[in-house]
């Protein structure tokens, strides 16, 4: 079982990830969106500021000039020295501006004392009465950059131009020094994108377009040549805008501004970068705070999916851990087991069931918990002996089951683990134990409790079976298996159809050469078959179906002697084979007495077969049942006397009247082992018992019993069992 086995867990956690990293995404996003549109924000304001400082400057010189202009006019002063005077009492001295007055004969004097040379500009100066601008002049005087207003005046009919020199570097001051802090760059520009100044110092043309043009990239120039177009109308229409320029120093972003006087504009460059910085420093705090939070919610997720799977593994252990053996248990054979059959792919699968004989005892001899630490080391060496993807169980008391997988000798194997499992050692003591196993070869099976079936069929067949320790299952059992249920499905049917009949074989006294009775012998005729007692017997002593059909024929045998007696008026000693089951029933025997009376037979006409192997069991008290037997006037033989083992004394002790010889015995008479047969006879006539030789077929054998004075026979050689009307025939005609 892994620890993310559930798939719905992974979903769970991956739909969480997945959420997680689209709402960081979103809201990295928003935040760039939001930091860029700050920077832009920034940028404009003051590039809008630095435009407003520009334009307030402008409008001061001009209102220089103007006011000026006006006082003279009013003053109406022509002379030099008194228009200065006017000039110095307006305005506060700059070193960047200067103030001159041309005449109209084109002498021109400075505030400053110099006589400079216009002339090449006088059209221009005294073209209108507006204030014009004259940019990008050089002084005479000293050589600097300047650009010059001109207003053309009329006093006493005298034209005048006053002229305000102003030097580039007073524009200067309006940059902000610190547009993100020096890497920003301004240019002023007229509306032929001419540079007036700018506040980069190495300015490289007169022309923005082109120094622009010339930092551009190789990509962006092509780009550019269209671009150009449209930057150009716009500066040349004084409209406002803002691009992204890219440039062999980066991209850029530019924003430009119409200033309101003198068409000029404001055109500041801050490096992309720069702005990215500072939205980069906040995406790496959103980034890692972001991430922070997912390793915290990922190691809740993880932590509740551990915590899961433990409580699963517990409960895995509660439902599938036999707490003892610390293998499986039934579940797990099963649920594993199935899995198995289902993807199995080798030829050497086997299952096998295995158990201790009397493990009750060792429970009792030793105590439950040596009985505990028995079982878990049967689970060690099953573990241990068998290839390591076997599935092992205890799956009830002593019961193991396990499916293993065998290329080598199975048969080796197996002894190998019965013999550890038998002589096994705990702490130093050996424990002696047997161990009975069932073995199914797996084949194209598919359901577990089928070979769990068939393992048990073969685990039953081995049960008691003190030299076969283990038993493989085939076919045939299964067969009889099918015969056996077969007869168990149709057994009460066939009573009440009275399909059981009674044949009698006769026996006779060969001294007298008379009959001296029958015994009674089931047949059952189902389906217009005779079935043989040997088929069936076996089957109904396990089921006890015994118990009722022996008192059926009982009963039949009853009727039939009745009917004999009023009709023929022949009474013989009907035997009845009794079966061991009986013994452990309490008072089978209160039945056959009541029977008895029904019909009014008297006891002593009825001869009670036990089997020899049946008074040895060690169960039943059998001397004092038949002592009872006895009491209520029954006869009774032993049956196939000779093949129980039984011992002299044992048969001395029994109060019998009849010994059935076993037709083994019979059969070695004619095969030079007749000793055999005499130490049979011997000891019957030791026990002074009546003797019954069963299985008579050759006249050989009947002359060897009459000779050693066996009295009394029955088999072929007189007749076979007779069904009823036979019998009838048979003891009312036949003469002997
Ligand atoms: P069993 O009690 O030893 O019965 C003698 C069996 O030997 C009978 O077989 C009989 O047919 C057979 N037999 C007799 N003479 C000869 C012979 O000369 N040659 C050969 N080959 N066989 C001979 P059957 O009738 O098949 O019965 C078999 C066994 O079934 C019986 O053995 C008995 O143990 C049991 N049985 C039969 N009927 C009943 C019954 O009603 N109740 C009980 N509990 N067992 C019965
Ligand atoms: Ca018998
Ligand atoms: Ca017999």
């Amino acid at each position: 079982m892994g620890i993310l086995k559930n798939k719905k867990q992974i979903l769970i956690i991956l739909c969480i990830f997945a959420i997680l990293v689209f709402v960081v995404i979103m809201y990295m996003t928003y935040m760039l969106k939001k930091i860029e549109n700050n920077a832009n924000n920034t940028i404009k304001t003051i590039v809008e500021n630095d435009a407003n400082n520009l334009k307030t400057k402008i409008t001061e010189q001009k209102d220089i000039l103007n006011s000026v202009a006006n006082q003279i006019v009013t003053d109406n002063v022509i002379d030099e020295e008194k228009i200065f005077d006017i000039y110095d009492k307006s305005y506060i001295k700059s070193k960047f501006i200067r103030m001159a007055i041309m005449y109209e004969n084109g002498k021109t004097i400075t505030n400053d004392g110099f006589e400079v040379n216009y002339l090449d500009e006088k059209e221009n100066f005294f073209s209108n009465n507006q204030i014009n601008v004259f940019e990008n002049r050089i002084s005479k005087i000293d050589g600097d950059e300047i650009n010059i207003y001109s207003k053309k005046i009329n006093v006493n009919d005298n034209n005048i131009a006053i002229l305000l020199i102003v030097t580039i570097e007073s524009y200067k001051d309006i940059f902000s020094n610190k547009i993100f802090e020096g890497k920003g760059f301004s240019y002023i520009i007229n509306n032929n994108s001419n540079i007036i100044t700018s506040s980069n110092t190495d300015k490289k043309t007169s022309n923005m377009l082109e120094d622009i043009y010339k930092i551009s990239t190789n990509k962006y120039k092509k780009e550019f040549e269209t671009y150009k177009d449209n930057l150009n109308n716009n500066i040349k229409n004084n409209k406002s805008g803002e691009e992204i320029i890219e440039t062999i120093y980066g991209k850029y972003y530019m924003v430009y501004e119409n200033i309101g006087e003198n068409n000029w504009l404001l055109a500041t460059f801050i490096p992309s970068r720069e702005i990215a910085k500072e939205s980069n420093q906040a995406l790496l705090t959103t980034f890692i705070l972001s991430i922070l939070v997912i390793l915290v919610i990922i190691s809740i997720c993880i932590y509740i999916i551990i915590s899961n799977y433990k409580k699963q593994l517990k409960l895995y252990e509660y439902a599938y851990i036999d707490p003892i053996t610390k293998k499986g248990n039934i579940y797990y054979f099963r649920k594993k087991g199935q899995e198995l059959l289902e993807n199995f792919k080798t030829s050497n699968l086997y299952i096998a069931i295995l158990d201790i004989n009397k493990f009750k005892m060792i429970n009792k001899l030793y105590g439950y918990k040596i009985g505990d630490e028995i079982l878990y080391k049967i689970g060690e060496i099953l573990e241990e002996n068998l290839e390591k993807s076997s599935i092992i169980s205890r799956y009830s008391n002593d019961y193991f089951s396990v499916l293993f997988n065998c290329n080598n000798d199975l048969h080796k194997q197996l002894e190998e683990i019965i013999e550890k499992i038998e002589n096994m050692q705990i702490k130093n003591v050996d424990y002696k134990l047997s161990v009975n196993m069932g073995i199914y070869k797996v084949n194209k099976d598919k359901s577990i409790t089928d070979i769990m079936d068939k393992a048990i069929i073969a685990h039953n067949e081995s049960k008691g079976n003190v030299y076969n320790k283990y038993y493989i299952y085939d076919e045939k059992i299964e067969k009889e298996l099918e015969i056996e249920n077969e007869i168990e499905q149709s057994m009460n049917e066939a009573l009440k159809e009275k399909e059981f009949a009674i044949y009698y074989q006769p026996k006779i006294n060969i001294q007298k050469n008379i009959l001296y009775g029958a015994e009674a012998l089931v047949r059952w005729k189902h389906n217009g078959k005779n079935i043989l007692p040997n088929e069936f017997i076996p089957i109904f002593e396990k089921n006890k179906f015994i118990l009722k059909l022996d008192l059926y024929i009982f009963e039949q045998v009853c009727q039939d002697m009745k009917k004999w007696k009023e009709e023929y008026n022949k009474e013989f000693i009907i035997s009845i084979n009794v079966s061991r089951q009986h013994f452990t029933e309490p008072n089978f025997l209160e039945k056959y007495v009541e029977i008895t009376k029904k019909y009014g037979i008297n006891p002593k006409n009825i001869d009670l077969e036990i089997t020899e192997s049946a008074t040895i069991d060690s169960g039943i008290n059998i001397i004092e049942m038949m002592k009872e037997i006895k009491k209520l006037g029954f006869l009774i033989s032993i049956d196939d006397f000779g093949t129980g083992y039984s011992s002299l004394s044992m048969l001395q002790s029994m109060p019998i009247d009849i010994l059935k010889i076993d037709k083994s015995f019979i059969d070695l008479i004619g095969k030079n082992k007749k000793n055999v047969v005499d130490y049979i006879l011997n000891i019957a006539k030791e026990l002074e018992l009546k003797i019954i030789a069963e299985g008579v077929e050759t006249k050989e054998q009947r002359d060897y019993l009459l000779e050693r004075k066996c009295d009394i026979i029955q088999g072929y050689y007189y007749s076979k069992p007779l069904c009823k009307e036979e019998f009838e025939e048979y003891f009312r005609f036949t003469s002997f």
